[in-house]
Order: C-alpha cells, then structure tokens, then sequence
C-alpha cells in the first residue's frame, strides 16, 4: 500500500544550463518537482520557458553544450542520473515514451505506419508471434480512433492527415504500455476542433492503461480539461504549482493570470485580447531577483532584489511570489477571480 503511494517520477533541484559562446543559457535552473503513478501534470509557460529542455534533461536527450544536473531524478525506483546511456536507451521507448509537436518528424516517411507500430512490439517483446504482433497493430490503431484499422496498416504517413498522423503517433506511444508519457505540445500544429479529439483521447487511454502523463503546452486553455495538477514556469524556473481549480481559477502568481488572461473566452466578446507587456528577457542577460519583475504590475523594489522562494498556499499550492503571500486579498494579483 505504502509501495503504491511512491511518486513516479521524483525531481529535485534539476538545473540544465547551455555554455555557449556568448555566456551561459540557463535553460532549466533548479527546478524540483513530482509526479504521482497515473497522475496527469501540465507543464505551461510561454515558448522558451524551459519546458521541453526539462523533458530532454529528464530521459537523458540532452547534448553538448548542455549540462544536466540534478541532486535527484528518481523514476520509478531509478536514479536516472547514475545510469549509464545504454540503461536510458532501455528507458525510453518502453518505460517512459515521447509525443512531439510535429507527427511528420516522429514518423518515418519510408515505411508504412504498420511497420513503424511493429517495430516498436519487436524492440519490446521479442518473443511475441508474428499473428500476434499483427494482432496487436490492428487493436493499437482501433484504440486511437483510426478507421478501417487493417487497411491503413499498409499505408505511408502522408497518405493520413495531421490529426490521423497524430492519433498514429500516440498509438506507437502507449505499444509497449509506458508508465510515463510525455507529450510535448503534441496539439499544437492541429485546428481547435481535432485538438480537442486527440487531448480527449490521451486522456482516456493513459486513464486506461494506468500509465501517468506530463503534458507540456503553452496553452493554458489546453490544460485546464486534461490535467490534474499543472506547473507553471518562467525562464527556466517553476513561479507556480497547484491543481487546476488552483491554478487556474485562483492563480496566485502574476505570470499565471497573466497566461489566462490572454486565452481567448469563447462565448464572451472581447474587443481586444489581453496580454502580458513586455518581452520574455534575454536569457544571457536574466534579472537578479523575480525574473517576472521587469513585466509585473504589482513589482515593487523588493522583487529586485532576490529570487523569491517557494511559498505554501496550502492544498499543494505553491507560488514563487512575494505578493501572494500578503493576507490583503488587493495585493494579491489574481485573487480577485
Ligand atoms: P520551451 O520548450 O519552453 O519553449 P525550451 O525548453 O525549448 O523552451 O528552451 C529553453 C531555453 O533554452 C531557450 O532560451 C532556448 O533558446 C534554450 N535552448 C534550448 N536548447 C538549446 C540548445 N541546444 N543550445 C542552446 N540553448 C538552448
Ligand atoms: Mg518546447
């Protein structure tokens, strides 16, 4: 029972920084964090916020002149930063499996779709039949919604559209049953509609499989239906952390409301989207203290000064914000929802 309760996933204090030429990129710095078996995390913030760099960092896909440290990334019992690349090769692929943005890279165009979906049983199961494999192409591709199942196993992947190829890729995903998915902004390149279908559906099939799912996105409407907890970050640090209802309907930090409100609200007619002023800064030239400061309406001297630390809300609530802190429910920004 207790054995069950163990997070999946265990990072703590992860920082991936790139040495370039010009100076040192702080891509990830510090960032800690956990994911429960069969949980669903959101990872949001705007583009170059650190996200996918987190996830490379995680399963070991990061190059020169990246590197990775970390005083714990413990993956279901492992400590993936003693293994060796031959032991993460084993990994990926079969206990942790990724999802991209763009389905055209993640397929090969040479070979038919049912040859990638079997490729990915043999790496796994070697002694698995034949029949069996085929068997098992056939209910993969059903399971994610592709009609005609066995016919389109003979198909190349320009033959199915973005949203077919998309479904496709999350059927190689879930083949050799991963405990942890992570999918990274794998909607992005697909219209509203089929976005919703395929979030819909990962939902769905990692709830079946019991697998547990960290789903990264800059959308933070994206989020807010599919996952349980969502972590939010900026510049390559985590400024927010909580459920949905807490993040999203009771965000505590000004980065947070900010991202909400820039999403447009269906239904309600805006004459003008809002959105946050200023420009992400350079990430050669960070500022001391708050890195949102240089952007916050409610920026005071303070905030200058140091980084702030990582503040109980309570509930599992946590904010990197000297403001949420105070009991005056006017100072705090984003309190007022
Ligand atoms: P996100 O996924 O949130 O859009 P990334 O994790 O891709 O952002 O990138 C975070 C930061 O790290 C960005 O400033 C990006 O330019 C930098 N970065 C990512 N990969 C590399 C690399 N290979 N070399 C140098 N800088 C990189
Ligand atoms: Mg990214």
């Amino acid at each position: 029972m207790n054995e069950m309760r163990e997070p999946l996933l265990q990072i703590e204090n992860l920082s991936t920084h790139f040495h370039m030429f010009k100076g040192t990129v702080k891509a990830v710095d510090g960032v800690s964090f956990s994911l429960n078996q069969g949980e669903i995390l959101g990872v949001v913030g705007e583009s170059g916020s650190g996200k996918s760099v987190t996830s490379f960092s995680i399963i070991g896909l990061v190059d020169e002149p990246g590197e990775v440290k970390a005083d714990k990334i413990i993956f279901d019992g492992k400590d993936l930063t003693a293994l060796s690349e031959q032991d993460m090769m084993k990994i990926r692929g079969k206990d942790i499996s990724m999802i991209f943005q763009d389905p055209m890279t993640s397929l090969n165009p040479l070979y038919t779709i049912g040859k990638q979906l079997e490729e990915v049983l043999l790496l796994h199961d070697k002694q698995m039949s034949k029949e069996a494999r085929h068997a098992r192409c056939v209910e993969l591709l059903k399971m994610v919604g592709v009609p005609n199942a066995e016919e389109r196993l003979k198909a190349y992947p320009h033959q199915f559209s973005g949203g077919m190829r998309q479904r496709v890729i999350i059927a190689i995903a879930l083949a050799a049953n991963p405990k942890l998915v992570i999918a990274d902004e794998p909607t992005t390149a697909l219209d509203v509609t089929i976005q919703a279908q395929i979030l819909r559906l990962m939902k769905q099939l990692v709830r079946e499989q019991g697998s547990s799912l960290i789903l990264i996105t800059h959308d933070l409407a994206v989020v807010s239906e599919t996952v349980d907890r969502i972590i939010v970050m900026y510049c390559g640090k985590i400024v927010e952390e909580g459920t949905v209802d807490q993040v999203i309907h009771h965000p505590a930090h000004p980065y947070t409301k900010g991202l909400q409100d820039s999403v447009p609200k269906l239904r309600v007619q805006q004459a003008r989207l809002d959105y946050i002023p200023g420009m992400v800064p350079s990430m050669f030239d960070l500022p001391s203290g708050c890195l949102f400061a240089p952007r916050c309406k409610y920026c005071t001297p303070e905030c200058h000064r140091t980084f702030p630390e990582k503040h109980d809300l309570g509930g599992g609530h946590y904010v990197a914000c000297i403001h949420a802190l105070r009991d005056d429910e006017s100072s705090m920004p984003g309190r007022d929802a």
